[in-house]
């Protein structure tokens, strides 16, 4: 799930990742055909997902990526299969290994775009024609059914599958066609079929690949919820054992309150981030993918912290339950349990006194303040000195009936990002004035003043 040798990335976000080289033709498989299940981390750049997990029931951070490959060979048309094959057997393996109900199923297909002359993909759409019936077929734009690497290179049609479990009562209601790509969490799409066929040149202009790859993608977690017969991710083996161990230690319950049943998927979600990532090598630190895993614990910590009223480090207990469940299949979990503890213990510790220390100053400020809106520089001053996360200010704030000046919260922020930025150049020995440099590592702040902040770098 850890890049460490691809610039353009620092977590694996799909699949197809590893296999770029491949496609791009810069280097040959060994293997031709591969299937697979790959670790997928979607919180930053073209997938972030970050936002929708924990409140809805189908976007996780970390989830399994389970696919089938077909890397073709422009000097021999025998190797791999295409298009025909990537849907027959998807249908097949649905339909009759997994026995999941024909009816339930809805395919798209890449309807093609006028804007930059890709055609419809005819030859999909009569090949699902036969298999499927066609009031289960749709037609989709750019954004869903067509998937492109950059702005040039291998890239092709796609088809998505999708899968409606809702009771038959709610499938009387509304036809499930309706509903697909339409943010309903039991109408879900569990499974994607990019057919590479062509590469996207400088021009824009689109040629006939020689040698034309499968790269399909399927969520292993939203795959488990159709097959245990149940209407969450959250409510799968994957997820129910840690969900009972935070109510276990929190003495909060699952399912009854929308409040704590968020705060709950996003610890249980976010753990498996967080655990995966240390496992694969990525610690959490003040800079960059580092600090991406960072602000996912502590996006937990915070959830934990205001709506299971948890003060003391707990997260770090569910690792022990996460390698019990994935150890076998993950042995780096295995190897690595005792560190994953102690890292996000630690991390846990540091943040909720961070927690503690914002809180009391942020009570001394609201009994100072006059008036209903706290100003926008209180709440940075905060946020700037003790790492004091505004969307919580903002929430405390509302607790209590009051509101937070946005506005002049930005505007400070502005500021200081103008400063840092003039600051670049301003550099004496091991010392720096504000945050600047990506390779220089936080040890702490020196000095307080109003304009200028001096903080202490060391060279790394
Ligand atoms: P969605 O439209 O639901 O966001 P997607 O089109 O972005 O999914 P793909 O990039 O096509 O997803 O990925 C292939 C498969 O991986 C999807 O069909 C889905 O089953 C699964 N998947 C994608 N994103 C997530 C996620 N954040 N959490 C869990 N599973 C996911
Ligand atoms: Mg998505
Ligand atoms: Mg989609
Ligand atoms: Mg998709």
């Amino acid at each position: 799930m850890v890049l460490k040798d691809d610039p353009s990335l620092m977590f694996t976000n799909a699949g197809m990742n590893q296999f770029k080289e491949f496609f791009l033709g810069n280097s040959k498989p060994k293997y031709h055909q591969i299937a697979d299940t790959q670790k997928c981390l979607r919180v930053s750049g073209k997938h972030n997902d970050l936002e929708e997990v924990g409140k809805d029931t189908y976007h996780h951070t970390m989830f399994e990526m389970l696919g089938n490959w077909s890397i073709g060979d422009p000097t021999d048309s025998s190797v791999g299969y295409f298009k025909m094959e990537a849907i027959e057997w998807a249908w097949e393996f649905l339909t009759e290994e997994l026995k999941i109900d024909k009816s339930s199923l809805y395919v798209t297909v890449f309807e093609g775009d006028q804007a930059d002359g890709t055609a419809k993909d005819d030859e999909a759409y009569q090949i699902w024609k036969r298999i499927v019936d066609e009031n289960q077929i749709l037609l989709g734009d750019k954004k869903d059914n067509f998937w492109e690497m950059g702005d040039q290179g291998p890239c092709g049609p796609a088809s998505e599958i999708h899968v409606d479990i809702r009771s038959p009562e709610e499938k009387l209601k509304v036809s499930g066609k309706d509903l697909v790509n339409k943010d309903h969490p039991q109408v879900v799409e569990i499974w994607n079929l990019v057919f590479i066929q062509y590469n996207r040149l400088a021009n824009g202009k689109l040629q006939e690949l020689p040698a034309k790859h499968i790269d399909t993608g399927m969520g292993f977690e939203r795959l488990s919820m159709v097959m245990q017969g149940v209407q969450s991710n959250y409510d799968t083996d994957v997820f129910t054992p840690l969900l009972s161990e935070i109510e276990t230690i929190t003495g909060c319950a699952y399912g009854k309150t929308e409040t704590i049943d968020i705060a709950m998927r996003v610890i249980a979600d976010h753990v498996r981030a967080v655990t995966f990532a240390i496992a694969d090598g990525q610690l959490p630190s003040s800079t960059g993918a580092g600090y991406v895993i960072r602000r996912i614990l502590r996006r937990a910590i915070r959830y934990g912290f205001t709506f299971l009223n948890t003060k003391e480090a707990f997260i770090f207990k569910l690792v022990k339950v996460l390698v019990f469940q994935m150890g076998d299949a993950f042995p780096e979990l295995q190897k690595q349990d005792t560190l994953c503890e102690n890292v996000i213990q630690e991390e846990e510790h540091s943040f909720l006194r961070t927690l503690a220390q914002g809180l009391t100053l942020l009570d001394q400020m609201i009994d100072k303040n006059k008036g209903n809106e706290l100003p926008g520089e209180k709440a940075f001053e905060l946020y700037d000195t003790y790492g004091f996360p505004v969307d919580l200010t903002s929430l405390i704030l509302e607790e209590k009936g009051l509101t937070l000046d946005e506005k002049a919260f930005q505007k400070a922020l502005q500021v200081q990002k103008n400063r840092s930025k003039d600051a670049a150049a301003s550099q004496t020995g091991d010392w720096k004035v504000l945050l600047t440099n990506e390779a220089d590592q936080f040890i702490g702040y020196d000095t307080l003043k109003a304009d200028v902040k001096l903080v202490k770098y060391r060279k790394i």
